[in-house]
C-alpha cells in the first residue's frame, strides 16, 4: 500500500479481507475502490495453500474413545510442501502448525530433520495451514479448531518473527479465529535468545521446551543444537521466563529405550525440572523405519514416571496420536509417498 502511495489503513483494511473476511479475490474486497482493487489484481495474485494429500488413522489405530488424527500435504504458493496434523481430542480440535519446511536442527530422531533445511514458512503460509485446516474440521469432524501448536516440521523460534506475525494474525480480535493466546503452544528444542524474546514480548502462549534428557552429553548426542545451548543456559532461560510471564513451561521428554529411560535419567530430570516452575509430559517415540531408536517398554515408563511423581512433580503421560500414520512427534518428513490412496 506504501508503494501505491495508499494511506496506512488501506493495509489493514486488505488484510481484514484476507484474514478475517477470508476473501481470495481483490474484487470482492467492496470497501477498497474499484481503481486500487484492479491495481492489486494486476500486480498480485491470491493463492491460498492448498491441500493436495490427505491421509487418516483408521479408528481401530486412534483407539475407541478418540477420533482419528489426520494428517494433511499442503502446497504453498510457490509449490513448496508441508505438512500439518489435525488432532481431535474430547472436546478439543488442534491443528500442528509447521513453522519452516525441513529443519535444519538434525535431532537423531527426527524424520524432519533428515530431510534437511529448505527454507522459513512465511506467516500467512502458517495462518493458511491454520485456515485450510479449520474447513477440513468443519466438513469431516463437523467441529472446529480449538488450538493451535506450533510442533509440526520446523523449529518455530529459528522463524519467530514469522511465527509471532501468525500468531498475532490468529488472535486478532474481531478476526475469523480470535482464537485466544492461552489456546497456542509454541515449542522449541531450547533456543535460549528465542525463549528469551518470547518472555519479553508480553505474549501469553504457552511454551514447550523439548528436553529429552538432562545429562548433558546426552542432550548434546540426541540433540546436537543443545551444545550451543547446555542446560544450565536453558535452565537461566526457562528460569527467567518463569519470573517474567508468571506461567509455567511444560518439559517435553521423549522415552527412548535404553537411551534415556535409566532411573539416573530421571533422577537427573527430577532434579532439573525442579528448579521451575513447570510440567513434563512424557511421550512415547514413534518408531520411524531405519532410526535406531525404539520406544520405552511401558515397565520401565512406569518407574519413571513413578520416580517423578515421587520427586513431586506434575507428570503426564501423553499417548501419541498419529504415529500409524506418520503424523506424530518427529515423523513428519513430506513424503508424499507416505500416504494413502483417500483422494482430496
Ligand atoms: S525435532 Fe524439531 S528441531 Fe529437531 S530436527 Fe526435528 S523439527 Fe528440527
Amino acid at each position: 500500500m506504501k508503494d501505491f502511495g495508499e494511506p496506512k489503513f488501506r493495509a489493514t483494511q486488505l488484510h481484514r479481507w484476507l484474514y478475517s473476511q477470508g476473501v481470495a479475490d481483490f474484487e470482492s474486497m467492496s470497501s477498497i475502490g474499484a481503481p486500487l482493487r484492479q491495481k492489486l489484481g494486476a500486480s498480485f495474485a491470491i493463492r491460498p495453500a492448498s491441500v493436495v494429500r490427505t491421509q487418516r488413522e483408521a479408528p481401530e489405530e486412534a483407539g475407541a474413545e478418540q477420533s482419528p488424527t489426520a494428517k494433511y500435504l499442503l502446497r504453498m504458493p510457490d509449490g513448496e510442501l508441508v505438512e500439518s496434523v489435525l488432532i481431535p481430542s474430547g472436546e478439543r480440535m488442534t491443528v500442528c502448525v509447521s513453522s519452516q519446511s525441513g529443519c535444519p536442527l538434525l535431532c537423531e530422531f527426527c524424520a524432519t530433520g533428515r530431510m534437511g533445511f529448505r527454507r522459513n514458512l512465511h506467516a500467512f503460509e502458517m495462518s493458511d495451514q491454520v485456515h485450510a485446516l479449520q474447513d477440513e474440521a468443519a466438513s469431516r469432524y463437523g467441529s472446529h479448531i480449538t488450538n493451535i501448536v506450533f510442533m509440526g516440521m520446523g523449529e518455530p523460534l529459528l522463524n519467530l518473527d514469522n511465527v509471532l506475525e501468525a500468531v498475532a494474525t490468529l488472535t486478532a480480535k474481531d478476526y475469523r479465529f480470535s482464537i485466544s493466546e492461552k489456546r497456542i503452544t509454541i515449542s522449541t528444542v531450547g533456543l535460549v535468545p528465542g525463549i528469551e524474546r518470547i518472555a519479553a514480548s508480553g505474549l501469553k502462549t504457552k511454551l514447550a521446551v523439548s528436553l529429552h534428557s538432562a545429562d548433558q552429553q546426552q542432550r548434546e548426542k540426541l540433540m546436537p543444537v543443545a551444545r550451543q545451548y547446555p542446560l544450565d543456559q536453558l535452565g537461566k532461560a526457562i528460569d527467567a521466563y518463569n519470573r517474567i510471564t508468571g506461567l509455567p513451561v511444560t518439559l517435553v521428554y521423549m522415552l527412548l529405550d535404553g537411551v534415556n529411560d535409566s532411573p539416573v535419567e530421571a533422577r537427573k530430570l527430577a532434579r532439573y525440572a525442579k528448579r521451575f516452575l513447570c510440567k513434563i509430559n512424557l511421550i512415547d517415540y514413534n518408531s520411524i523405519v531405519n532410526f535406531q531408536f525404539k520406544p520405552a517398554y511401558a515397565e520401565t515408563r512406569n518407574s519413571f514416571v513413578r520416580q517423578l511423581l515421587d520427586a513431586g512433580l506434575h507428570v503426564t503421560v501423553r499417548k501419541s496420536q498419529g504415529a500409524a500414520i506418520n503424523a506424530a512427534c518427529g515423523q513428519l518428513a513430506t513424503r508424499p509417498d507416505t500416504y494413502g490412496s483417500e483422494p482430496q
